[in-house]
């Protein structure tokens, strides 16, 4: 059975206007505008098109998004956040953090675009459901993991990922599900989703004390009935292959095996790559194609193959393509043309990609925490 892909024009069409970065630019201050916002559609619609011409697209199944329903989004986030979302973006848009009112610039009409990618997170998860496809990547955007249930933050106006786990317990009769964060920011929306409820397991690997600030710490194992179904890796700044995937091996895969999980998401951000402008890591698209194939043996083992991701994070427009190109690749178990050229290999022989002993430490620390997370 093939893999599925889902991309829709309309998320690139999603306006965070001109940043300073990851800022807002303020041209009272000293936040000279730049041409974009760091969360801008260049990457993903850079990645979308390195499938296209490497032909890889050809052979996938490519799926359309719906529009995920209120009725969906609001078996996460608050109906009064929803409404001002709705308010706000048939006005002129403005920024979905109802806290600081900085992070999450948006422009008229991005209302229905965050639908449609939540919406298109719960389409893939669907169509792996269904049988119609055996894994698959729904490119997104706007991101999801750092929304919060009243409120948008980080770029993220809904929880794509959350909102596909509600959808995967409400509606398609499942009873457990797992959300691994790749993302080089703490998972922190998807970890508030869920923190006291035992059917949802959320891993995040990240960097440690990026984004948010003083989030994603090892003692944050969940709360109440949840007890246990939180677990953060916070691995040191300079974390490449060998370390990502130590943890993997020794945090993720042995995680989910006591889990059971009936499906995993990966929300999938390529900002812990060797280029990322927003994230101090060195993963190549090597090693999140070594990471992806953890991931299929361990939900081939564990639960049928059901593995969905969701586009997270992600801004060196450059080497997201060929990080995403190296994940589809696995999944689908074809190999293209582009393997081996000069942006595929970029960060393979930097030094310090073997695990170091201080990263270990920490893998060590995450590692303890799995017998405190619910069996079956
Ligand atoms: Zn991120």
């Amino acid at each position: 059975m093939a893999t599925g892909f889902l991309w829709h024009e309309r998320y690139a069409w999603h306006n965070t206007g001109r940043g300073s970065g990851p800022y807002h630019a303020d041209a009272s201050a000293w936040n000279e505008p730049d041409v974009r916002h760091s969360e801008n559609a260049d990457g993903k619609r850079r990645f979308r098109n390195l499938l296209d011409v490497t032909g890889l697209l050809d052979q996938l199944v490519v799926l359309t998004p719906r529009p995920a329903t209120v009725e969906e989004v609001c078996r996460f986030h608050t109906p009064d956040y929803v409404e001002r979302i709705a308010a706000m973006s048939a006005m002129h848009g403005g920024d979905a953090d109802m806290n600081v009112g900085e992070g999450v610039p948006f422009g008229k009409g991005s209302y229905e675009v965050a639908l449609l990618a939540a919406g298109g997170t719960i389409t893939m998860c669907d169509a792996i459901m269904d049988g119609t496809v055996a894994n698959g990547y729904a490119l997104t955007r706007p991101p999801g993991h750092h929304a919060l249930a009243d409120s948008g933050m980080g770029f993220c106006i809904f929880g794509n990922a959350a909102i596909a786990a509600h959808h995967l317990l409400a509606a398609r009769g499942l009873s457990r599900v797992a959300i691994v964060d790749w993302d080089v920011h703490h998972g922190n929306g998807t970890q508030a989703a869920f923190y006291d409820d035992p059917r949802v397991l959320t891993i995040s690997l990240h960097q440690d004390n990026n984004f948010p600030p003083d989030s994603g710490l090892l003692t944050e194992t969940g709360t109440g009935d949840g007890t246990g179904t939180s677990l953060n890796v916070p691995l040191p700044p300079g974390s490449g292959n060998g370390a990502y995937e130590e943890a993997f091996r020794r945090v993720v895969v042995p995680a989910l095996e006591r889990f059971q999980p009936e499906f995993i998401i990966i929300a999938s951000g390529f900002d812990a790559s060797a280029w990322d402008p927003l994230g101090r890591q060195m993963v190549t698209p090597r090693g999140y194609g070594r990471l992806t194939r953890q991931m299929l043996d361990a939900a081939g083992a564990i639960c049928g193959g059901r593995l969905a991701l969701t586009h997270e994070g992600g801004y060196s427009e450059v080497l997201v393509p060929f990080c995403g190109l190296a994940v589809m690749e696995e999944l689908s178990g074809i190999e293209t043309e582009a393997r081996g050229s000069m942006l595929y290999e970029t960060g393979d022989i930097m030094g310090y990609q073997d695990l170091q002993a201080h990263q270990a430490a920490v893998i060590d620390a995450a590692a303890a925490l799995i017998d405190g997370i619910p069996t079956p």
